[in-house]
């Protein structure tokens, strides 16, 4: 398997299924009545698109922190490498 980090734009798209899986299993087990459950699950689904959006949303090639308009033009405003 390829290292994602080369990836971030693919990483970007897994973290945000990851989030909708987990936000929507949240809100399953709140309306089941478990809130503790619920609220943990949801946490962990904002918690991953922020360490995805802090840690690993940076250029593979010059290692600099991508802007969030990157996610429109996929490249890298700083060195003009294609974001995959
Ligand atoms: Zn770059």
């Amino acid at each position: 398997m390829k290292d994602l980090t080369n990836y971030p734009f693919k990483l970007l798209k897994l973290t945000l299924v990851a989030f909708a899986v987990l936000f929507i299993a949240g809100i399953v087990v709140l309306k089941l009545g478990s809130m503790v459950m619920g609220i943990v699950l949801i946490s962990c689904g904002i918690f991953a698109i922020i360490v995805m959006l802090t840690v690993f949303w940076r250029c593979p090639k010059c290692d600099e922190t991508l802007p969030l308009g990157a996610m429109k033009t996929r490249k890298c405003p700083y060195c003009g490498e294609k974001i995959d």
